[in-house]
């Protein structure tokens, strides 16, 4: 084991995972090995890991639930920490409060079945809190920035700051000025609703994500962002691409935006059917699509 990453697993014990795969963590179940894989459990352990780094000129990034990512074959190098165990979910009055790893979908069932409303539309979303701010991820007409108030970000010395919602620039799937920040909690203001209501809305957006999404396959949700004035998965369909493969990666023939892996997609498998698809699309339609799932590493 490399020098510098002795203390790192010294500190860490069985919340180090070093040669931990992108295949076994991400959602798409493919891609190379994490260099060094680490869940603190604690902030100040995420503190001391994130200034560590940065002492020593090892890359480090953040992940949640790898849900909109695709990471390399060849992997990634240096410190990958994931924020599963720092999972808090806190609700006082109209307000939640919760930890980066707490799961997305716990927050929204947590509201509803609190009587509070403006996340239920926004279940069934398979990542972090943290992951949901980062992009202000949304769904059905719904985005997190909608009902955020605040969260709480710390940077490379461990310095932690809480940024309003009025202080930043956002919009769809975009959050601008805060990369190289790890965000640690977010609060979300709510308004008080009917709990039978807002359970129906949950539960038929559910039914919706199973009726028109392939859940049963690994994925990462959709690949593009909607570009304006249409749906990328319309003008996927419409440039006839649903089923398109390159390897064990498809074209969801259940939902164009999503490319699934049917067992054995390489990264490169799924990297290069999302330039066949943007080369094509861009051909027939005249338009660019812009990703929404982040590619980490190296893919040349
Ligand atoms: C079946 C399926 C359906 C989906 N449906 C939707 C949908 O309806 N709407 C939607 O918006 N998305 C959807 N997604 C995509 C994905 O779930 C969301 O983008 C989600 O918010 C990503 O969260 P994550 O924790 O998995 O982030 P990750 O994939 O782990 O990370 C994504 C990015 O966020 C950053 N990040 C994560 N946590 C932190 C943190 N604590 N601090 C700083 N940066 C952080 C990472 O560095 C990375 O750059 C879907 C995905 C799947 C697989």
């Amino acid at each position: 084991m490399c020098e510098k990453y002795k203390e790192i697993k010294e500190r860490f014990g069985q919340n180090w995972l070093p040669g931990y795969s992108a295949a076994a963590f991400t959602t798409y179940r493919a891609g190379g090995p994490f260099e060094a894989l680490v869940t603190p459990a604690a902030r100040y352990d995420l503190a001391w890991l994130r200034a560590f780094c940065a002492r020593n000129d090892i890359p480090f990034r953040v992940l949640g639930a790898g849900s909109n990512v695709l990471v390399s074959d060849k992997g990634l190098k240096g410190v990958t920490a994931v924020t599963s165990k720092l999972d808090k979910v806190r609700i006082s009055g109209h307000t939640i409060e919760a930890e980066a790893g707490a799961l997305w979908d716990d927050v929204a069932r947590i509201s509803v079945e609190n009587s509070l409303g403006g996340l239920e539309k926004t279940s069934g979303i398979p990542g972090t809190a943290g992951g949901a701010v980062f992009m202000n991820a949304g769904a059905f007409g719904q985005e997190i920035f909608d009902a955020l108030e605040s969260f709480e970000t710390m940077d490379s010395t461990g310095y932690v700051k809480t940024l309003r919602k009025a202080g930043v620039k956002y919009g769809y799937r975009k959050v601008e000025g805060i990369e190289g920040l790890i965000i640690l909690s977010a609060v979300f203001n709510l308004q008080a609703g009917d709990r039978k209501g807002l359970l129906i809305e949950r539960n038929r957006v559910l039914a919706q994500r199973a009726e028109k999404q392939p859940l049963e396959y690994p994925s990462a949700g959709s690949v593009f962002k909607r570009p304006p004035g249409d749906f990328a998965a319309r003008l996927i369909d419409a440039a006839g691409l649903k089923g398109l493969r390159v390897g064990d990666a498809e074209v969801s023939r259940k939902h164009a935006g999503f490319i699934i892996n049917l067992g054995n997609a390489t990264a490169s498998d799924i990297y290069a059917l999302m330039q066949n698809v943007r080369a094509e699309v861009k051909d027939k339609a005249g338009v660019d699509l812009e990703p929404e799932q982040l590619l980490l590493g190296d893919f040349e």
